[in-house]
C-alpha cells in the first residue's frame, strides 16, 4: 500500500513539473527584434574620419532608439519600420529622402517599399521628386489602396490625396550628392554608380529596416535615391517586392542593399525566404548561400538584414562594409566595417 501511495506521489510530482514546463514556455515573455541597414559598399575604417565615422554611429543609434521605444511598449512592426526608416530618410548621410543620390538630369527620384509578414500585404513606390518621407507613401499605398506599387506624378498625386507631407524637388539637394554626380560625369557619362564620398569611399547608402513586434509580426521595409547617374527613370530592387523587400511570419524579413540590377534578376529577399520554406533552411544558412555564394558567382554587390520568426538576425554583406545594427531587449549593436 505504501508502495502505491510513493509511487501515485512520483507521479504526481512529475506531471505537475510537466505541466509546469509546458505553462513556462506557453508564458514564456514574448521578444522583440530589430535589425537596421545604412547601405552597404567599399567602406574603409582607413578612409573614414572619425567625426563622420562618430555621425553615422549617433545615426544608427538614434533609429535603433526609436524603433525600440515603439516595440518594447507593444507597438506594431510597420509603425517601428516606418518611424526607423523616416529618421534614415531626414538624414542627409544616407541615400534615402534628404540625402538621396542624383539621376543623370540632375533630379532626385526616391523609392521604396514596405510589406507586413502576418497578411503579406506590400507597398511600393518608385521615382518621386516631392514626397519628404516616401516610406510614408508606400505604407500609404499598402493601406489605403488596392494596389501594390504606384510611380511618378500619379504617385505624387497620391501623396497629396492621403495628405502626406510634400516638399519642393530642391528639398532634396545636398552638396555632397551633387558633386558625387559631377565627378561621375567628368569621369563617365555613362557610368552609373554608387555614391562616393570626398575620401573615396563608395557605398549603396539606401536605408533599411526589418522588425519583429511583441505580436509576433514581421515588417519589413526600405528606401533609397537609387544609383548616381540613374537615367531613363531607372528604378532599382528597393521598391520590388521579393528583390529588396520581402516578409512573411512563417520565415522572416529581409530588406537589401546593393547592385539593384542584380538583386531583382535574383530576387533576392524573397530567395532567402524560399529556402527557409520549401528547403528547410536556417535564416544564416540561407543568408550565407544567397549572399556569399550565389550572388558572389553572380557579380551582385550589396548585403541584406533580416530576422526570422524566432527572433534570429543576419546582416551578411559582400562588400567592404555595410553600416548595420540590431537591437533586442538589453542587447545592441551597431556596426560599419567587416570585422
Ligand atoms: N539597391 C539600390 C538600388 O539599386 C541601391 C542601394 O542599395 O544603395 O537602387
Amino acid at each position: 500500500m505504501r508502495y502505491l501511495f510513493s509511487l501515485l506521489m512520483i507521479v504526481c510530482l512529475f506531471s505537475c513539473a510537466n505541466d509546469n514546463n509546458q505553462k513556462d514556455s506557453q508564458t514564456m515573455p514574448p521578444k522583440y527584434a530589430l535589425v537596421i541597414h545604412g547601405g552597404a559598399g567599399t567602406i574603409e575604417r582607413s578612409s573614414m574620419d572619425s567625426a563622420t565615422e562618430k555621425a553615422y554611429v549617433d545615426a544608427l543609434n538614434f533609429a535603433l532608439d526609436t524603433g525600440e521605444k515603439i516595440l518594447k511598449e507593444g507597438g506594431k512592426s510597420i509603425d517601428a519600420v516606418e518611424a526607423v526608416i523616416k529618421t534614415m530618410e531626414d538624414n542627409p548621410l544616407f541615400n534615402a529622402g534628404k540625402g538621396a543620390v542624383f539621376t543623370n538630369e540632375g533630379k532626385n527620384e526616391l523609392d521604396a517599399s514596405i510589406m507586413t509578414g502576418d497578411d503579406q500585404k506590400a507597398g511600393a513606390i518608385g521615382g518621386v521628386t516631392t514626397v519628404k518621407h516616401p516610406i510614408s507613401l508606400a505604407r500609404a499605398v499598402m493601406e489605403k489602396s488596392e494596389h501594390v506599387m504606384m510611380v511618378g506624378k500619379g504617385a505624387e498625386a497620391f501623396a497629396a490625396k492621403c495628405s502626406l507631407e510634400i516638399v519642393d524637388p530642391s528639398y532634396f539637394f545636398t552638396e555632397r550628392r551633387y558633386n558625387s554626380l559631377q565627378k561621375i560625369l567628368k569621369e563617365d557619362s555613362e557610368k552609373v554608380e554608387l555614391s562616393e564620398d570626398e575620401k573615396g569611399n563608395k557605398k549603396h547608402g539606401t536605408v533599411g529596416c526589418v522588425a519583429l513586434d511583441l505580436q509576433g509580426n514581421i515588417t519589413a521595409g526600405t528606401s533609397t535615391g537609387g544609383m548616381t547617374n540613374k537615367k531613363f527613370n531607372r528604378i532599382g530592387d528597393a521598391p520590388i517586392i521579393g528583390a529588396g523587400t520581402f516578409a512573411d511570419n512563417k520565415t522572416c524579413g529581409v530588406s537589401c542593399t546593393g547592385h539593384g540590377e542584380f538583386f531583382i534578376r535574383y530576387t533576392v529577399a524573397r530567395d532567402i525566404a524560399a529556402m527557409m520554406e520549401y528547403k528547410g533552411s536556417s535564416l544564416k544558412e540561407a543568408c550565407d548561400y544567397i549572399i556569399y555564394q550565389k550572388l558572389v558567382e553572380k557579380g551582385g554587390e550589396g548585403g541584406l538584414i533580416a530576422i526570422d520568426h524566432q527572433g534570429n538576425i543576419e546582416m551578411p554583406f559582400n562588400s567592404s562594409g555595410m553600416y548595420r545594427g540590431w537591437a533586442k531587449e538589453g542587447q545592441r549593436e551597431v556596426k560599419i566595417y567587416k570585422d
